[in-house]
């Protein structure tokens, strides 16, 4: 008897994995990825690192026509980094200021005392097959002393935030070497000190334009401070993701309300797509999800783009020092105070530059999320039933629907649905467990998780 079952499930199960031609491979991991991954080096962060701190400060209200000290010398390196690695690449990117002139909004209220011009630098690697999808990956250029508005103290921000713009400008030049399907964004802000303010022009630029930003990611405090390098966390670096979505309707917060969904954000879907793509390539360097937006008291580049509907998450390193961040270079009762390059581990960053390169080349690689993912609600079943809009993409092999038991953090089970738009689980009852949807092409890519919205 018990022979028998067994050879019925082996039949399904090759039934299942045969129906098609269009069957999804398992998820090996890519070559070119883990080519990529040894290309990322901590020398090269660190020349990049140590070259803005040279620039002695960049807060936002620097100088702008000093070519070597002020926030103006550091956009135009960072204009000419981006443009040399386009050379590079055969002009493969597209490299702009993207300026705009910011309205006064004086102390104590604000942190700019007159209009003030800032400038976005901007790198875009155009997709192959579906360049309207994008994602953005950012840092910010700016830095700040213990007063945000003061200009003329020096404000090397190796850490905060040289370490996460150094990260940009190192997956711009590994990457720019490999072409992917959907386009990529490599981007450092200023007036982030300043509240925000950079990524918060692109954001809003990018939703006027009607942008599918499908994941951003910004890196901020990626440094790995050396003063915490027994720290147990060490191996690893945080990702913030917020539960409930910044730009929630009333209708959405009613059924979740009724029915949970506060932990499945598209951005707690990308933090758990970075984790699980960083899992399958590194061994000692770990993604560790923290399930809220960002720290006590404080915020960061990816809040603009949450409260304009795209998904998005900050990378930290786990341990912060507060003595080597927004401090005035000093020695004060014999304990040095300053955000300095000697206090950057360079390695980690490195480790980090290598989490965001995984994720996005994953994800520029692998099918846009499914669209419309509905779960049907329509009468009382105890199957599951979803439907979704069939994805453009040319290289699709199909969808796999997810679940999990509804107190777990991560998904656990994954079954493949073939190319279609509708399936239903049997015996598996959506007032039981948390469902979603991904896309799959033929070389087993896996797109983010859709968490459904409910509907007849
Ligand atoms: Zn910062």
């Amino acid at each position: 008897m018990k022979r028998t079952i067994c050879v019925c499930i082996l039949l399904l199960m090759s039934v299942v994995f045969a129906s098609g031609q269009n069957a999804a491979s398992p998820q090996r991991p890519d070559a070119e990825v883990e080519k990529m991954i040894k290309e990322v080096s901590a020398e090269s962060v660190e020349a990049y690192i140590r070259k803005l701190v040279s620039f002695g400060t960049r807060n936002t209200l620097s100088t702008q026509n000093d070519p070597k000290r002020g926030i103006g010398a550091a956009r135009d390196w960072i204009f000419d980094e981006f443009s040399r690695i386009s050379k590079d690449c055969g002009d493969c990117l597209t490299v702009e200021k993207q300026s705009f002139t910011q309205p006064a909004n004086p102390p104590p209220r604000g942190r700019i005392p007159e209009p003030t011009v800032l400038t976005n630098v901007v790198a875009t690697l155009k997709g192959t097959t579906d360049p309207d999808r994008i994602y953005v990956v950012s840092g910010h250029y700016d830095s700040m002393c213990t007063s945000p508005t003061n200009a003329e103290c020096d404000a090397p921000g190796a850490n905060d935030d040289a370490s996460g713009t150094a990260a940009v400008i190192e997956l711009a030049r590994v990457m720019s070497k490999r072409r992917y399907d959907a386009t990529i964004v490599f981007m450092a802000v200023p007036g982030e000190e300043q509240g925000l303010l950079g990524a918060t022009y692109f954001a809003e630029q990018a939703k006027e334009k009607g942008w599918n930003i499908e994941g951003m990611i910004t890196n901020d405090i990626l440094g790995g401070v050396t003063t915490q390098k027994d720290s147990p966390h060490r191996n690893r670096v945080r990702v913030f993701s917020e539960g409930v979505p910044s730009d929630e309707t009333e209708r959405e917060a009613a059924t979740r309300r009724s029915v949970g969904g506060e932990n499945d954000s598209p951005s707690r879907q990308l933090a758990r797509y970075i984790k699980e793509q960083s899992d399958r390539y590194l061994k000692d360097f770990k993604v560790w999800m923290i399930y809220r937006r960002d720290r006590y008291g404080r915020g960061g580049d990816h809040i603009p783009f949450l409260e304009r509907g795209f998904a998005a998450v900050r990378f930290s390193e786990p341990d912060e020092d507060f003595t080597h961040q927004h401090q005035n270079v000093r020695t004060e009762d014999g304990k040095f105070y300053g955000d300095t390059p000697e206090y950057v581990d360079f390695g980690y960053v490195a480790n980090g530059t290598r989490v965001n390169l995984i994720a996005l080349a994953s994800m520029a690689n692998a099918p846009g999320k499914p669209k419309n993912v509905v779960i049907v609600t329509g009468r009382l079943t105890n199957d599951t039933e979803l439907r979704w809009d069939a994805n453009s993409d040319k290289d699709i092999a199909g969808y796999e629907i997810a679940y999990r038991d509804t107190s777990h953090p991560e998904w656990t089970h994954f079954i493949p649905a073939g190319n279609v738009t509708t399936f239903t689980v049997k015996n598996i009852s959506k007032d039981n467990y948390f469902f979603g949807v991904r896309a799959v092409d033929k070389d087993g890519n896996r797109s983010p998780v859709v968490y459904p919205r409910p509907g007849r």
